[in-house]
């Protein structure tokens, strides 16, 4: 099968590419190298005849369009987007562009290429946020979106739904929890807060942490996506999560703990745990009732998080090269989303 990856640069889709190039797949990977992408995740498939790699802008119909023509994908997996909240806090206009613009442009590309299977993949964030005692979100869960990240993906969500009832599109799309792993940019919380301890700096916790996320290992994540991609139901919608729920602070002390363990010179660095300015409009809790994907398609998570958290440490330790080098050219850990 040969798939068009959007978005292959990023923390998941390079997992999702590396998985399909040792699994025999044709992968042309388009992406607009923002921030966000590391293109040294994918190393190993550069490798590989069966990889491509285009450098363009989902936003960019003619692009879309052609590459559709000339490598004939039978599917596309949809994983470009503007991903991270603070920054849609401070600067919204880039993700409605690339998360709703983007999806409309590669729907009509798909549109008019006909034959082409779409496998949009969005965020359980779509959904806002849950109270302590309430049930988990699932496929019927309706959206109520609170920041402008989950907003223009809950738009974007809608528009897959649209062209797959309208105009007859073979479209499936996933929600998934908060994922953590090997190569995720260090501004989300886990690779932040290991960066800092392990330079010795405050963590900064946001509000009292006790935002609860279900976490999730990328690679779980991957392996569901390919399952979704290949055996989803069209027109269906699948949840995906680790039934790992932590409140930040949880995640934080377990960081700390792996750490004291690995690098006892610098312990006990949860003395390094700071609480500063909550997150506007943060979501208290987010939780995913996976049963529909685990029932339907067999998927389960490999990964509890407690092992799927010491290779996460394990990696960063092992890969500081790459951190350090983001940390001194592309993003220097300053606090983002106070803009509100
Ligand atoms: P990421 O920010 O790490 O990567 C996004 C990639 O998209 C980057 O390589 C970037 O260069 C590319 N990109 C951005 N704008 C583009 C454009 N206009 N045209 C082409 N490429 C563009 O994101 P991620 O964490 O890998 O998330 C991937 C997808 O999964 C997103 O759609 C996100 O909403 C969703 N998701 C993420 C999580 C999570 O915890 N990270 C959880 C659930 C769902």
């Amino acid at each position: 099968m040969t798939i068009l990856v959007t978005g292959g640069a990023g923390f998941i889709g390079s997992a999702v590419i590396r998985q399909l190039i040792r699994a025999g797949e044709t992968v042309v990977n388009l992406d607009k190298l923002t921030y966000a992408a590391t293109p040294e995740a994918l190393e190993e498939a550069a490798d590989s005849p069966a990889y491509r790699f285009v450098h363009g802008d989902i936003c960019d119909g003619p692009l879309v369009a052609r590459l559709l023509e000339e490598y004939r994908p039978e599917a596309v997996m949809h994983l470009a987007a503007e991903s991270h909240v603070d920054r849609s806090i401070d600067g919204p206009a880039a993700f409605l562009q690339t998360n709703i613009t983007g999806t409309f442009t590669l729907l009509e590309a798909v549109r008019r290429s006909g034959g082409i299977r779409l496998h949009h993949i969005s965020t359980d964030e779509v959904c806002g946020a849950l109270g302590p005692s309430d049930a988990a979100f699932s496929e019927t869960t309706p959206y109520a979106p609170n920041s402008p990240y989950s907003a223009s993906k809950a738009a974007s969500d809608h528009l897959v739904r649209a062209w797959g009832e309208t105009y007859g599109l073979e479209v499936v799309t996933s929600n998934c929890s908060n994922n953590y792993g090997p190569w995720q940019f260090p501004e989300k919380l886990i690779p932040v807060m290991v960066i800092a301890a392990v330079e010795g700096r405050p963590l900064p916790i946001y509000g009292t942490g006790a935002n609860i996320r279900d976490w999730l290992y990328v690679e779980d994540h991957a392996r569901a996506l390919r399952l979704v991609l290949e055996r989803g139901t069209p027109g269906e919608s699948y949840c995906v999560g680790g039934d790992a729920e932590r409140t930040n602070l949880e995640v934080v002390r377990a960081i700390c703990a792996a750490l004291d363990a690995r690098l006892p010179g610098g312990a006990p660095h949860d003395r390094l745990i700071s609480f500063v300015t909550d997150r506007p409009g943060h979501d208290a809790r987010y939780a995913i009732d996976a049963a529909r994907i685990r029932a339907e398609l067999g998927w389960r998570p490999e990964h509890g998080f407690e092992d799927g958290l010491a290779a996460t440490i394990d990696w960063y330790l092992a890969h500081r090269d790459w951190w350090e080098g983001i940390r001194a050219r592309r993003y220097g850990g300053e606090r983002l989303g106070l803009k509100a």
